[in-house]
């Protein structure tokens, strides 16, 4: 059985093909979402989920979030003393989503799709697949998110052609994509994106205007217990301004009471400039990919913050129409990874479709132009596969020596879409030894897979000598050995149980709102978690099922509290 899994920034989801149709798993608490979130707890046991993000809060030196944007980069982590690497902390919550897999199951899960944002790089992709190696799961296939939008909404299954657009707002990330099905095959023409615009920001600009709107001293900034408050109460206003036409934020701090009502036409005024950069993205994909947008036959609402109706608005306002929504935008891309295994397992109830990607950069070698018979300029970046080219391609050009005396040839690989090469990502080098005497030409092939993965060969063009590309030593990426290694150390690593991490769930929960409140109420919830705690000790069902109850209603109750106070 292979399973698809939405790798994301702020969430992860598991879905599998069944019977038919995609279906996804909830964990261990029986929530769909699970934050791809990590944290050591006291007694070295790794958290993954939701107690590991409200660790974030109150043990930030154990926790760790958002290391997606990471992925490729040889960052290290520290969660206490230990250190991990992207990938590892990666791996953490695919095993995590692994064993909720297998408890619904009843089976051991050892085959994923994994999906990745489109724009990402041969670094990136190679580090997921890393991921997926590390927690024990063999990467079937690395799809695109976009693409995986897609299947959900069963585009696959459409007869003729078909041009759409995924508008995909995230927390953290924008991605837009324009793909093309034709002939069962599914084509992603284009992608764009701001990796720095989320929903994320929507609340940044709520918490911005109730510091000037309620009067809130500006010292108050300085309090991270403050600012917690704040920006959980503004998350909880912004998902009500989804729901409904009104929302109020409310933050105490002593006796001190602020508060901000906000209507939707107000919140619109505030995102103002967040929802115009939702717009230059949008613009480049179609113009990449050469389509005007009334072509578009449809547009494909995922992420989270697509539920925010102003970015609807906004979104229907560009395209001048409304995008589809049926499917939860949050689960959208875990479906689709779930179609995409299925059609892997060749399951009867799908037609096979062949699926095409685009390479995210463009991919090229460093040259040096002949300005005139005596004038070099050197650096310059030359594309061999450029962006948004549909993959799998493989390109090749001819290249020749400066000078006849000249005998090597250095090959050096850049991706990106800057003029110079420095100015790109150097990928890797190639040093080619050339016959003596004349000045052969060099073909140089770039083949890039499915995947994502790039592979340069180089033949001389009189001797059909062949050289391929070692990377050098590219500190982003494990090595083979590497790899094995950190799968036995992440082995070793004791995990919290699953069947626990519910009450662990909600101490950790109780714990980051014991930090927030001060007085009374911070005594009260004290004695609540005490006897929560004692509870637990007695390790009797009868005792523990009654108090998870009353202790999660007490958490509610805090958390919510603000908004059940009477109007002022
Ligand atoms: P994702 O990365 O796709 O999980 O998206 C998460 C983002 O979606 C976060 O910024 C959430 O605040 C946002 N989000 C989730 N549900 C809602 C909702 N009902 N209304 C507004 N934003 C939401």
């Amino acid at each position: 059985m292979i399973v698809g899994i939405d790798l994301g920034t702020t969430n992860s989801l598991i879905a599998v093909w069944d019977n038919g149709a995609a279906r996804l798993i909830p964990n261990s608490l029986g929530e769909m979402l699970t934050p791809s979130c990590v944290s050591v707890d006291e007694d070295g046991a790794i958290l993954v989920g939701q107690a590991a993000r409200e660790r974030l809060q109150t043990h930030p030196q154990a926790s760790a979030a958002n290391f997606k944007r990471l992925m490729g980069s040889d960052k290290t982590l520290y969660l206490g003393k230990r250190g991990f690497r992207p990938e590892e902390l990666s791996a953490l919550v695919l095993r995590s989503l692994k064993e909720d897999a297998e408890a619904a199951l009843g089976h051991p899960v050892t085959e994923a799709v994994i999906t990745v944002p489109a724009y990402f790089s041969d670094a990136q992709r190679k580090a997921t697949r890393t991921a997926g190696e590390l927690a024990g799961l063999k990467v079937e296939r690395l799809l695109n998110e976009p693409t995986a939008a897609a299947l959900a909404y069963g585009i696959h299954l459409r007869d003729g052609e078909s041009k759409f657009l995924v508008f995909d707002l995230g927390g953290g990330t924008f991605d837009v994509s324009v793909l093309d099905l034709f002939d069962s095959v599914m084509e992603v023409r284009a992608s764009a994106g701001d990796n720095y615009l989320g929903g994320e920001d929507f609340v940044t600009a709520l918490v911005e205007h109730f510091f000037a709107a309620a009067s809130v001293p500006a010292t108050l900034r300085a309090d991270p217990h403050f600012m917690q408050r704040l920006a959980a109460q503004a998350e909880l206003a912004k998902r009500a301004l989804s729901e409904g036409p009104r929302a109020t934020i409310r933050v105490a701090n002593g006796d001190a009471q602020y508060a901000l009502e906000l209507d939707e036409a107000g919140f619109e005024k505030l995102c103002a400039l967040l929802l115009a950069r939702l717009r230059a993205p949008v613009e480049r994909a179609l113009r990449d990919a050469r389509l005007p947008i009334a072509e578009l036959d449809n547009i494909v609402l995922a992420g989270g913050a697509t539920r925010m109706p102003l970015v609807r608005k906004m979104a229907a306002r560009m395209f001048g129409r409304f995008p589809a929504c049926d499917i939860d935008p949050d689960q959208v891309v875990a479906l689709g990874a779930a179609v995409q295994a299925g059609l892997k397992m060749k399951d009867a109830a799908l037609d096979e479709v062949v699926m095409t990607d685009v390479a995210p950069y463009s991919l090229g070698v460093a040259t040096t132009m002949h300005i005139d018979a005596d004038h070099f300029s050197h650096g310059h970046f030359d594309p061999i596969i450029e962006r948004n080219t549909v993959i799998p391609a493989s390109r090749v050009k001819r290249y020749f020596p400066l000078q006849d005396t000249q005998r090597v040839i250095e090959l050096l690989v850049y991706q990106g879409e800057a003029r110079m090469a420095s100015d790109n990502i150097k990928l890797g080098a190639l040093t080619i030894p050339l016959a003596t005497g004349n000045a052969e030409g060099v073909d140089v092939r770039f083949t890039y897979d499915v995947n994502g993965l790039l592979q340069v060969e180089a033949t001389l063009v009189h001797t059909r000598d062949v050289h391929t590309l070692v990377i050098e030593g590219n500190p982003g990426l494990l090595s083979a050995p590497e790899i094995a290694q950190r799968f036995q150390a992440l082995s070793e690593l004791k995990i919290h149980p699953r069947d626990h991490m519910e009450n662990r769930t909600l101490l950790a929960r109780g714990e980051r709102l014991y930090q927030q409140l001060r007085g009374d109420e911070r005594e009260r919830l004290g004695r609540e978690i005490a006897r929560f705690e004692q509870a637990l000790g007695t390790q009797e069902r009868r005792v523990i099922v009654p108090a998870v109850d009353v202790f999660r209603q007490v958490l509610d109750y805090f958390d919510h509290q603000s908004f059940l106070l009477p109007e002022a």
